[in-house]
C-alpha cells in the first residue's frame, strides 16, 4: 500500500543555510573570535575536500579557521603533540581531527587526547557518556543534524516509533540517544538483526546508517514515515561517471513516506553547519567558564 502522494523532500541543504547564517549572526555578537582547528594528516582525496570546505564555511561563520595539514608519515607521538599544544591554545575553541587516518595512526588514543571541552565531533569517551548519561557535552555533528531536521519538520518526537539502521560511534549510536532525549521509543538494528524489513516497517522515524547503496526498499516503510538517509554511496552512472545515492532506495521510498531526505542535498549538509554550531558552543560555554573563574579570583 502506498500513501498515493509522493513524500515531502527535506531539504537539508536550505536548512544548513539558514543555520550557518544564525551562527554567523551570533557569533559577530561575541565580541571575540570562535576558532576551529582541524588536523589532516595525509592525502585522502575526499578527506581533503571535506577539510577544505569546513575551513571555508568557518571563515564564513566569521570564526578563525586553523588548518594543520601533515604528511601521512607523521609519527603518533607528533600528531599527539599537536593535539596538545591546540588544547593549550587559548584562541582554539574546537578541534577536529578528521578521520580516517593513515594506517599506523590510532585513532582512538588521537580523538582521547582531545580536551573534551574542545572535542567539536563530540567523539571522545566523555562525550559520548554525557550523550548517554543525559548530561550536557558536544553531540557528533552528523546525528545532530539530523535530530534538528526532524524537529523541524516533526516538532515534538515524542512517542514516536524511531528505528535506527546502523550502530557506529559516529553516526547510528548518538543518533538513537538523541532519538531516546526526545522521548522516541528507539530500536537500534544492525548487520545480525533478524528481519530488518520487518523492524523497519516498524518505524515512524526511520534513520538509515548504514553505508549500502539504496539497501531499504520502498516497501519496507510504513506509509507517511519520515525517513532520514544518512548514507552517501557513490554508484556508477553509465559512461564511466559516477552518482551518489543514500542507504534508501530514494525513488520507491518517496511513494510511502511523509518526508524524506534526499541524497546529496539532505543530511550531508548539516554536518559541517553543526560543527560550527558545536564550535559556537564550546566558545560560548568557555567563554562563561572564564568569566565564573575571574569573579571568583577577584
Ligand atoms: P560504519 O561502517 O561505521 O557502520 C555501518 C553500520 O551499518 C554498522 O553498524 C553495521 O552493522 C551496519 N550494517 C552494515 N551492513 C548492514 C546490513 N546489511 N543490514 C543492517 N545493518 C548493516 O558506517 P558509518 O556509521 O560511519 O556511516 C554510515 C553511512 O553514513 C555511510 O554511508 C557514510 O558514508 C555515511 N555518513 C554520512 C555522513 C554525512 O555527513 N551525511 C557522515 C558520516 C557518515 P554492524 O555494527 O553489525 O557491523
Amino acid at each position: 500500500m502506498t500513501t498515493g502522494t509522493l513524500a515531502r523532500i527535506i531539504d537539508g541543504k536550505g536548512f544548513a543555510a539558514r543555520l550557518r547564517e544564525t551562527i554567523r549572526a551570533e557569533v559577530a555578537t561575541l565580541g571575540f573570535t570562535p576558532g576551529l582547528a582541524v588536523v589532516l594528516v595525509g592525502e585522502d582525496p575526499a578527506s581533503k575536500v571535506y577539510v577544505s570546505n569546513k575551513a571555508k564555511q568557518t571563515v564564513e561563520a566569521g570564526m578563525a579557521s586553523f588548518e594543520h595539514k601533515l604528511p601521512a608519515t607523521t609519527s603518533e607521538q607528533d600528531l599527539l603533540a599537536l593535539v596538545g599544544r591546540l588544547n593549550a591554545d587559548p584562541a582554539v575553541h574546537g578541534i577536529l581531527v578528521q578521520l580516517p587516518l593513515p594506517p599506523g595512526l590510532r585513532a582512538e588514543a588521537v580523538i582521547e587526547a582531545i580536551d573534551p571541552a574542545k572535542d567539536v565531533d563530540g567523539l571522545t569517551v566523555t562525550n559520548a557518556g554525557r550523550l548517554a548519561a543525559g548530561l550536557p557535552g558536544l553531540v557528533p555533528c552528523t546525528p545532530l543534524g539530523c535530530l534538528l531536521l526532524l524537529q523541524d519538520c516533526l516538532g515534538d518526537l515524542s512517542g514516536r516509533e524511531a528505528v535506527v539502521v546502523g550502530r557506529s560511534n559516529l553516526v547510528g549510536k548518538p543518533i538513537a540517544q538523541l532519538l531516546l532525549q526526545q522521548n522516541c521509543t528507539v530500536t537500534m538494528a544492525h548487520s545480525r538483526s533478524r528481519n530488518l524489513p520487518e523492524i523497519c516497517r516498524r518505524a515512524d522515524i526511520l534513520v538509515a546508517a548504514v553505508g549500502r547503496a539504496e539497501m531499504i526498499l520502498g516497501d519496507w516503510i510504513k506509509p507517511g514515515a519520515t525517513v532520514i538517509d544518512v548514507g552517501i554511496n557513490r554508484v556508477a552512472a553509465g559512461d564511466g561517471k559516477t552518482r551518489l545515492v543514500g542507504d534508501v532506495a530514494f525513488a520507491a521510498a518517496q511513494r510511502q513516506a511523509g518526508w524524506i531526505t534526499p541524497v546529496p542535498g539532505g543530511v550531508g549538509p548539516m554536518t559541517i553547519a553543526c560543527l560550527l554550531r558545536n564550535t559556537l558552543t564550546a566558545a560560548r560555554r568557555r567563554e562563561r567558564d572564564d568569566v565564573i573563574s575571574n569573579h571568583e579570583l577577584v
